[in-house]
C-alpha cells in the first residue's frame, strides 16, 4: 500500500511527529489533494495545545493547504484530477443545516474544520470535501498561495465585506501576519490606506506595502490621528491585544466599523462613541471556498504577496515554533517540495 509522510499530534502539548500513514482514498463527495505548501498558522496551537474541544487524537493540523486535485471521490464531477487548489480554514458544508439553508454556509453546523475537525495540510496528501476547495491560478507558486489561504482571506474578505468604498480611509491594526496582507489590500482596493503598528521603523515597510499614512501607536495617539483624516470608515483589527484596539476605536468616522479579526481574550469598546455616531463594531469569520478563490485571484491579478519563511515539512516543529514567537517575517509555510 503506498504510504505518504505526516506531521501528527498525538497528544495535547505533544511534539510533531513525522510518521507514514496509508495515502487515503477519497470517500463520496471529497476530493484528494497532492499537497505542495501549507502555511503554519496560529490556530493550529488549537491542535498543538489541545484548546478546541473534542479534538481526536492524533492529528495532523494544517488549514493554509495549497497542492493538486490528484484523485476525486464518487460523485465528484465538477473537480478533476490535475487540477491547482487551495483548501483553508472552512472545511466544507453540509448544505442542508439551517445556516446553510439560510445560505450563510460558512455557519454550516457540522463545523467541518481543515485540520481541526479532519486531518490537514501538515502532510503530502490530504482528503478534503469538494465544498472545501478553491481553484488557485496557474501564475500563484504554492508557497505564495498558501497563506493566503487564511490571512490572506481573512483580511481581503473583511475589507470586501464592509461598508467602505474606494477612496474612504481604512485603517489595519497591527502589520503582522493578518495586517501585511490587510494593508496591501486596502491599498489594491482603493481606500485610503492607513498602517497603524508600534515604532517609526515600521513607516517605510508601511508605504512599501501601499499605506499612504503611518501611525506610530507608541509615538502618537492613533484615534486622534484618524480623526485629523476625517475618521476611519473602517478599521481593521488584526492586533494580538485587546488594549492596542480599544486605543484606536476612537478613530471611527460617523458610522464607521472596527472589525475585529484578531482573536484578543477581550477588549473594551466605549458605548458613548458607538451611540453618538451610529458606530458598530463586529468581527469577521475568514470565508468559504469560493472566498478563498476571489482571494487567490485578485493576489494573483493586483500582485498582493505574503512575506513567507519557508521550512521543509521534516523541520515542522521549528517551524512552528518560529511561528509561536512572533519574530516570523511574516508568515510560516511548509514546503513539501
Ligand atoms: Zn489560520
Ligand atoms: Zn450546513
Amino acid at each position: 500500500m503506498p504510504t505518504m509522510r505526516v506531521a501528527q499530534i498525538s497528544r495535547p502539548n505533544g511534539p510533531f511527529e513525522i510518521v507514514e500513514r496509508p495515502i487515503p482514498e477519497p470517500g463520496p463527495g471529497t476530493v484528494r489533494i497532492k499537497v505542495q505548501a501549507c502555511g503554519v498558522c496560529h490556530s493550529d496551537a488549537m491542535v498543538k495545545e489541545g484548546q478546541w474541544p473534542g479534538i481526536q487524537y492524533p492529528r495532523v493540523s494544517g488549514h493554509e493547504v495549497a497542492g493538486v486535485i490528484d484523485a476525486v471521490g464518487p460523485g465528484v464531477t465538477w473537480w478533476q484530477p490535475g487540477q491547482r487548489v487551495g483548501v483553508g480554514w472552512h472545511g466544507g458544508y453540509c448544505g442542508h443545516c439551517e445556516p446553510c439553508r439560510r445560505g450563510q454556509l460558512f455557519a454550516c453546523t457540522t463545523g467541518a474544520t481543515t485540520g481541526i475537525t479532519t486531518d490537514g495540510g501538515y502532510a503530502e496528501y490530504l482528503v478534503a470535501p469538494a465544498s472545501a476547495v478553491a481553484r488557485m491560478p496557474d501564475e500563484l507558486p504554492p508557497v505564495d498561495a498558501a497563506p493566503l489561504m487564511c490571512a490572506g482571506i481573512t483580511t481581503f474578505n473583511a475589507l470586501r465585506n464592509s461598508d467602505a468604498r474606494p477612496g474612504d480611509v481604512v485603517a489595519v491594526l497591527g502589520l503582522g501576519g493578518l495586517g501585511h496582507l490587510g494593508v496591501q489590500y486596502a491599498a489594491k482596493m482603493g481606500f485610503h490606506a492607513v498602517g497603524i503598528a508600534r515604532g517609526a521603523h515600521k513607516a517605510a515597510f508601511a508605504r512599501q506595502l501601499g499605506a499612504a499614512t503611518y501611525i506610530d501607536s507608541t509615538a502618537q495617539d492613533p484615534a486622534a490621528e484618524l480623526q485629523k483624516l476625517g475618521g476611519a470608515k473602517v478599521i481593521l483589527a488584526t492586533a494580538t491585544s485587546g488594549e492596542a484596539i480599544s486605543a484606536v476605536e476612537g478613530g471611527l468616522a460617523i458610522e464607521g466599523t472596527l472589525v475585529v479579526v484578531g482573536a484578543v481574550p477581550s477588549m473594551q469598546v466605549s458605548p458613548i462613541s458607538l451611540l453618538m455616531g451610529n458606530r458598530s463594531v463586529k468581527g469577521w469569520y475568514s470565508g468559504t471556498a469560493i472566498d478563498s478563490q476571489d482571494t487567490l485571484a485578485f493576489s494573483a491579478r493586483t500582485g498582493v504577496k505574503s512575506l513567507n519563511e519557508v521550512y521543509p515539512l521534516d523541520r515542522v516543529n521549528e517551524a512552528y515554533d518560529r511561528m509561536m514567537s512572533g519574530k516570523a517575517r511574516f508568515r510560516v509555510v511548509l514546503s513539501m517540495a
